[in-house]
């Protein structure tokens, strides 16, 4: 499955939220939402009333679009919310945040979702002890995330870098020395930063 490849910029001004696609430069005076508050393409500063279904759409979207998932892969990760127990929406943050893409850039061991993922792509992660190249890799309550040994001289700076502007959420440890990251318990809700309505997704998915 590929993925959107198009200027990331764009998602957010179409949003109207920063969604942090681009590491350091969301934190700066160059974040293009900043610049330009309004969405993108010809009639972009003319607001239009949104209608219910507008409004579900646009959740669903900026969602899928904060962890850089593709619909149909969403559609599967809101069936499998569905068969868990407990509130569906909060069912679907945890999976979103069990990808293995998301744990890494959540320990600070990169500075955006796309660099996570890229560097899981490449194989620079074991987990468990073995080579893991799939960004879409559910983790689990003791598995262990760590930078493969070749890696860790080309790695360590970038590390070093992200993981002092990144917070650690409550359910994963990291240990900067040997590039190691454990997760402790299932994510928790609290440490989500994102703000998504998550019931207008499921409300989306329910039509
Ligand atoms: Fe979004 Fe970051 Fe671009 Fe700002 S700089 S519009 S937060 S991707």
């Amino acid at each position: 499955m590929g993925r959107y490849t198009g200027a990331k910029c764009r998602l957010c001004r179409r949003e109207g939220v920063k969604l942090f696609l681009k590491g350091d430069r969301c934190y700066s005076p160059k974040c293009a939402l900043s610049k330009r508050p309004y969405a993108p393409g010809q009639h972009g500063r003319y607001r239009r009333r949104a209608t219910q279904f507008a409004i579900h759409l646009r959740e669903k979207q900026k969602a899928k679009r904060i962890y850089g998932v593709r619909e149909a892969q969403f559609r599967r990760y809101v069936e499998l919310a569905k068969k868990k127990k407990g509130v569906t929406g909060e069912a679907l943050l945890k999976i979103l945040e069990r990808r293995l893409d998301n744990v890494v850039w959540r320990a600070g061991f990169a500075f955006s979702r796309d660099q996570a993922r890229q560097l899981v792509n490449h194989g620079h992660f074991l987990v468990n002890g073995r080579r893991l190249n799939i960004p879409s890799y559910l983790v689990k309550e003791g598995d262990s995330i760590e930078v493969r040994p070749q890696s860790k001289d080309k790695l360590r700076e970038l590390v070093k870098a992200a993981s002092e502007r990144r917070p650690l959420p409550s359910w994963l440890q990291r240990d900067l020395e040997t590039l190691r990251i454990q997760v402790t318990q299932e994510p928790q809700l609290e440490d989500l930063d994102q703000g998504i309505e998550t019931s207008l997704i499921v409300e989306f998915y329910s039509r």
